[in-house]
């Protein structure tokens, strides 16, 4: 039988790497859902090649626009993510969040209960509102599997243990585009998104060269692994050649290497370890292992580490603020309005504000909560 799924945010670096691993196997996959903000002409074009019914597009313009030319070719177009009711009648196979920002937590939720399996690359709603999607997991035994690579390898890495044998847990970083570069003011946007490894989105891109990306990536970790924030160290591997690591008490040390593509973190959650599909596997690159370059970070050069010290234990509003403040920033340097260092140097001199210090205290209780502390945030950068 067809395996049914639905990718939200399709148009999307991750969303487009989905289809590509579906293209080669398309007769064994009903794709029932697509989603996207505004791209609606490369949703339409991916809806007619794999044959898709259903289609959301969140930007209201766009989708008005675009009404009748969905509707001419039979695909049900929608609007936002209050249509999961309508659109799905029983539980799929398969989901992927691949949207990018905090508005990924909306549709996380609300699709959970629609589905066997979700995966998650959307670090953001994570980060954000863990104990609620836990809660939605648990309650309607849905499997959830991460696709960040880092925490998709931790994910193997743990799978036969328990947590208390975990000793360490070390996230690699390739150190992004300024790696052995200085970081001054006048970088361009075009420097920032020249990665040297991954081929991302903006957002994420942009958080790579300031390594925001890797303090979001350990309170990820926190959350999804239910660790401690001092179990958990960055390590630079400018290869992105390993993703994790992962000390056990038992003296055992296991790590996690592929290919850097975001391909095998994504396969791997569609596909499980009995399926005849098999994943092109090159070669161990032998090179590339003796090069690994394992060195610490950078702490005076990265400042956005210093947000770390800063992180609850607990799940907290905290956590929104600082996405919140970041994607601001981040958004601020992509139009032209701020430098670029002044993305961390206005981070870490707002996130200290005493307003924002009672928020460590405050569990999120609601994903309404959640978006009130996002504005709150918001609006003190603009
Ligand atoms: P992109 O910016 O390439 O794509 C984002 C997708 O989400 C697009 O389809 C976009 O639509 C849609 N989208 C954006 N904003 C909204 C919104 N407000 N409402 C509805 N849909 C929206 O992002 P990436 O694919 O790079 O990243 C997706 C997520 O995965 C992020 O959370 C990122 O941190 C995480 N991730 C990405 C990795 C990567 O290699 N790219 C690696 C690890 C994690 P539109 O096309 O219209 O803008
Ligand atoms: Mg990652």
């Amino acid at each position: 039988m067809k395996k049914k799924i639905a990718i939200l945010g399709s148009t999307g670096s991750i969303g487009i790497t989905t289809l590509n691993i579906i293209k080669k196997d398309k007769k064994n996959f009903d794709i029932y859902l697509l989603t996207t903000n505004s791209n609606a002409l490369k949703i339409f074009k991916q809806s007619k090649e794999f044959n898709v019914k259903n289609v959301i597009i969140t930007n209201k313009q766009k989708c008005l626009k675009w009404k009748k030319t969905f509707a001419k070719n039979k695909i049900n177009l929608y609007n936002n993510f209050e249509n999961f009711n309508k659109i799905f009648k029983k539980k799929i196979d398969y989901t992927i969040n691949a949207i990018s920002g905090i508005d990924g937590l909306i549709p996380t939720i609300k699709v959970i209960k629609f589905t066997k399996k979700i995966a998650i690359a959307n670090k953001e709603s994570i980060i954000c509102g863990w104990n609620l999607i836990k809660k939605e997991l648990d309650k309607n035994s849905t499997n959830f599997i991460p696709v960040d690579s880092e925490h998709f390898s931790i994910f193997k890495l743990i799978a036969d243990n328990n947590n208390s044998q975990i000793k360490k847990i070390i996230i690699t970083a390739s150190g992004g585009p300024f790696l052995n570069k200085k970081i001054n003011n006048k970088i361009k946007i075009s420097e920032a998104l020249n990665h040297p490894n991954w081929k991302m989105g903006k957002k994420i891109t942009i958080d790579s060269s300031t390594m925001m990306n890797k303090v979001f990536e350990v309170i990820e970790a926190q959350k999804i692994f239910n660790i401690n924030l001092s179990k958990i160290d960055i390590l630079i591997n400018p290869n992105s050649y390993l993703h994790a690591i992962v000390i056990f008490k038992n003296g055992i040390i296991k790590m996690l290497a592929h290919e850097t593509k975001m391909d095998i973190p994504i396969f791997n959650s569609i596909y499980d370890e009995n399926h005849k599909i098999k994943f092109n596997t090159k070669n161990l690159d032998i090179i590339k292992l003796n090069k690994l370059n394992l060195s610490k970070v950078n702490q005076s050069k990265f400042k956005s580490l210093k947000v770390l010290k800063l992180i609850p234990k607990k799940h907290s509003l905290f956590e929104t603020i600082l996405i919140s403040l970041n994607d601001e920033l981040v958004n601020m340097f992509l139009n032209n309005k701020i430098g670029y260092n002044k993305i961390i140097f206005y981070l870490i001199k707002i996130i200290n504000f005493k307003i924002f210090k009672k928020y460590c205290n405050v569990t999120p209780s609601s994903v309404e909560q959640i978006f009130k502390v996002r504005n709150i945030a918001k609006n003190i950068v603009l």
